[in-house]
């Protein structure tokens, strides 16, 4: 390893839920305005391989690189706060390590060796980490995030490979703990002991925090922020505040850029410091505050309840909403309780727009059904992503072809119109980790369409995860009668867009557009759903 190579970890102290995913994208950015190029890391510490067999109210979205990775939702927080490069590298749990010592050991590499954490788990996450700067020629900065908080028994491997890489090469690595601040009501006072405690454990790990950054709700004073340097054995500047934002999660790097982060942070990674130029970001956030018009979008899931999982989406709405200086107000529905006796909700009716995302399984399909049928029928946009176009196809084959059984034969294996159905490829796989169409398709889109025209391009690369498709058999009917196939996989005879002819903007993708939005670089197709809903 050349000792040019430079090192951050991120670790997390006392509860989960700070934000850390933010706080290591935002450091990710500062370091990248300096000029430098980051590669950033997530480590897990659960035993599944990835996270694409995980509920949704476990774990959040699944986020899903180019190369097919089903990956942590912090590396859609790294795609939209930096450049890195984001690969299967990028997420590593140890799950994985487990199963690359297990398999090694099975083929007999450690042959007369008993294998054990210390070296071969720790050696093996050390490993990975060096592959961070083989990704991309010139990385100069690896930041690695360990997820979990400190002192869980099953991030300790992790911690303990950081402790020896910091242990060879002192001056290349610094640690950062996020942490939380309390404030308790009933003292009216806020509390560092949390702090103090999970800084403890640290140190007893062999880790010593270079920088703390506290997430707190108050402010916190000068003399507190002295106290968790002294007790914490952290110079006073390296103590950073971090209050929840009041607009958006996009202010975090310039709150840490008004404390000198960035400037410290190269300080002591031995760069030099140039000025960090953050214009187009503190632009981003004059607009949003700006914004008046009010836009409202249905927002119709299966998994609404929980804030993370459909994090891309609701992040890609609001980037183009500030693009487009608009208010997007999204209203979520559980799909399975949009239907009264028989009927789509009053409540739900009126929208400026309704948008279906990605889903599995058979509850809340009716509900997207009749939510998709009251946008076709009323005019209103409709985005539907993944599931939302599978939707969008049998909705229409419904009640448009008017094949009243037509479904997906996710829902139905036995329907007589099974408009969207396996490939034959598909049909002898009975595991479930890792084999969906996963990751990055070239998609030729149809001149004059709703697509083309937002993209601006004829080919477009996107990423996929389902295993279900568009079933060719029915495209000829479904053409004739309006439902026209406007992108195509480049290389097959797979469907990836459809539009309804005659609506104002009626579009189903296939893929996840949500995975490639930028709040400085808003997705074209998200951008043009909410230009329609906004021209209501
Ligand atoms: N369940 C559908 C499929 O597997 C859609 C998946 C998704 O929306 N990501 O094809």
């Amino acid at each position: 390893m050349s000792p040019s190579k430079k090192f951050v970890f991120i670790t997390g102290g006392v509860c989960s839920s700070l934000g850390k995913g933010i706080s290591s994208a935002s450091i990710g950015l500062l370091l990248e305005r300096q000029g430098l190029k980051v590669a950033m890391m997530k480590l897990d510490p659960y035993l599944n391989v990835d996270p694409g067999t995980m509920s949704p109210y476990q774990h959040g979205e699944v986020y899903v690189t180019d190369d097919g990775a089903e990956t942590d939702l912090d590396l859609g927080h790294y795609y939209r706060y930096t450049h890195s490069p984001l690969s299967r590298i990028s997420s590593v749990t140890s799950g994985q390590i487990y199963d690359a010592v297990i398999k090694r050991e099975r083929r007999g590499d450690y042959l007369g060796k008993t294998v054990q954490v210390i070296p071969h788990i720790t050696e093996e996450i050390k490993q990975r980490i060096y592959s961070c700067f083989d990704q991309e020629k010139g990385t100069q900065v690896a930041v690695i995030e360990v997820g979990g908080t400190v002192g869980d028994i099953e991030s300790l491997p992790f911690l303990e490979a950081l402790r020896q890489l910091k242990y060879d090469m002192r001056e290349e690595c610094i640690t950062i703990h996020v942490t939380y601040v309390p404030y308790l009501e009933a003292a009216k006072e806020i509390k560092t002991k949390p702090t103090q405690h999970s800084v403890q454990m640290l140190r007893q790990i062999g880790l010593f925090p270079d920088f703390i950054i506290c997430r707190s709700e108050r402010p916190l004073s000068d003399e507190l922020k002295e106290k968790i340097s002294l007790f914490c054995n952290v110079p006073r500047e390296g103590v950073l505040e971090a209050l929840d934002v009041k607009e958006t999660i996009y202010e975090v790097p310039l709150r840490f850029k008004e404390q000198s982060l960035d400037q410290l942070l190269v300080k002591k990674l031995s760069f030099p410091y140039k000025k960090t130029a953050l214009k187009d970001w503190e632009n981003l956030i004059k607009k949003e505050s700006k914004a008046k018009k009010k836009v409202r979008i249905a927002f119709v899931g299966k998994y609404v309840s929980h804030q993370d999982a459909y994090k891309s989406i609701l992040e890609s709405l609001s980037h183009a909403a500030i693009q487009l200086g608009i208010d997007c107000e999204v209203h979520p529905f559980e799909a399975d309780k949009v239907i009264t006796e028989g009927h789509l909700d009053p409540q739900i009716h009126g929208f400026d727009g309704y948008l279906i995302p990605g889903g599995f399984g058979e509850r809340g399909w009716l509900g997207k059904i009749l939510t998709c049928r009251y946008a076709r029928e009323k005019k209103i946009p409709y985005f539907g992503i993944c599931l939302g176009m599978q939707v969008m196809v049998t909705e229409f084959a419904r009640h448009v072809l008017k094949f009243e059984d037509a479904n997906s034969t996710e829902i139905d294996p036995s329907t007589e119109h099974p408009v969207i159905s396996l490939l034959e490829e598909q049909r002898d796989i009975r595991a479930i980790g890792g084999t969906m169409r996963l990751g990055a398709f070239s998609c030729l889109l149809k001149k004059g369409s709703h697509a083309e025209k937002a993209y601006k391009a004829t080919t477009v690369s996107e990423r996929h995860r389902h295993r279900f498709e568009f079933n060719n058999k029915f495209r000829d009917q479904l053409e004739e009668k309006g439902l026209v196939v406007t992108g195509m996989l480049k290389d097959g005879d797979l469907v990836e867009i459809v539009e309804l002819k005659d609506h104002p903007w009626m579009v189903g993708v296939q893929f996840h557009p949500e995975f490639k939005s930028r709040p400085l670089e808003p997705h074209p197709l998200f951008l043009s759903f909410l230009h329609a809903a906004s021209r209501r």
